[in-house]
């Protein structure tokens, strides 16, 4: 069985984003991308998998700029078998993702497609319940246990107030949650490797995608600034100044 594993190039989680003065988006210039941090637990898990012998071959992909090669090279550095880049500089919608990972499914027949339940820089939550819709397959979201038995998949899930575990015929979509493992590092003599390993380089076009825009952004801010603290000499000058403010 193959495991498809879409990763998105983001602005890395400890970069404090800065919006363009004029108000147009996150200004991303000089500044340090990484792999989405949910795609890392999907790469994770899927290595896993492999490693139980519940599957063969991992495909890593992305769709963004040529630098995207790098979060492709770290998913090989971790354990993926080989890459697809399709390379644009446009920002891609997860519509269009979603389209353009349903025709790699097509051409790739894979069991299981692990995405990321969001990425970080959009937050979306969108990629993997689209694909699943234009697929047509079923989906297990923000998966926090992934078991494979057979030709189904069972996952459980992070709902309010408890786990919920789906049992998902396979080839089925999963996305996941914080808690599904903690991500390998790639060590060093795996980051040799990984510059030997197969990465292909396609384009949207080549799967017959459009990814024109659909979403106009109309404006981008930064959150209001923090005011400054008080602090209070005791617990009953704490407790009169929430009362004060109307929260106790
Ligand atoms: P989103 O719907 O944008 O929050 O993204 C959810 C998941 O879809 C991510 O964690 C990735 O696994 C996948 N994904 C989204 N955009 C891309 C992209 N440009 N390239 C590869 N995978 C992506």
């Amino acid at each position: 069985m193959k495991i498809i594993v879409p990763v998105k190039r983001v602005i890395d989680y400890n970069v404090k984003p800065r919006v363009k003065s004029d108000g147009t988006g996150v200004d991303l210039a000089n500044v340090k991308m990484s792999m989405n941090p949910f795609d890392e637990i999907a790469v994770e898990e899927a290595i896993r998998l492999k490693e139980a012998g519940k599957a063969e071959e991992i495909i890593a992909v992305s769709v963004g700029p040529a630098k995207a090669q790098e979060t492709l090279r770290t998913a090989l550095a971790m354990g993926a078998d080989r890459a697809i880049l399709v390379e644009t500089d446009a920002e891609v919608e997860p519509l269009a993702v979603a389209k353009i990972l349903k025709a790699i499914v097509a051409e790739e027949n894979p069991g299981l497609v692990i995405l990321g339940k969001q990425a970080i820089d959009d937050d979306s939550n969108q990629t993997g319940q689209m694909l699943a819709a234009l697929l047509g397959r079923p989906q297990g979201t923000f998966a926090s246990k992934v078991e494979i038995d057979g030709d189904s998949v069972a996952v459980t899930r992070e709902v309010d107030g408890g786990l919920e575990t789906v049992r998902l015929a396979m080839p089925a979509i999963v996305t996941t949650d914080l808690r599904l493992n903690e991500p390998r590092y790639a060590s060093l003599p795996n980051i040799m490797k990984a510059k030997k390993k197969p990465l292909d380089s396609k384009t949207p076009a080549d799967f017959g995608v459009d990814i024109a825009p659909r979403l106009k952004t109309l404006k981008v801010s930064e959150p209001p600034v923090r005011q400054a603290g008080i602090k209070v000499p005791d617990v009953d000058a704490l407790v009169a100044k929430l009362k004060e403010m109307g929260v106790a």
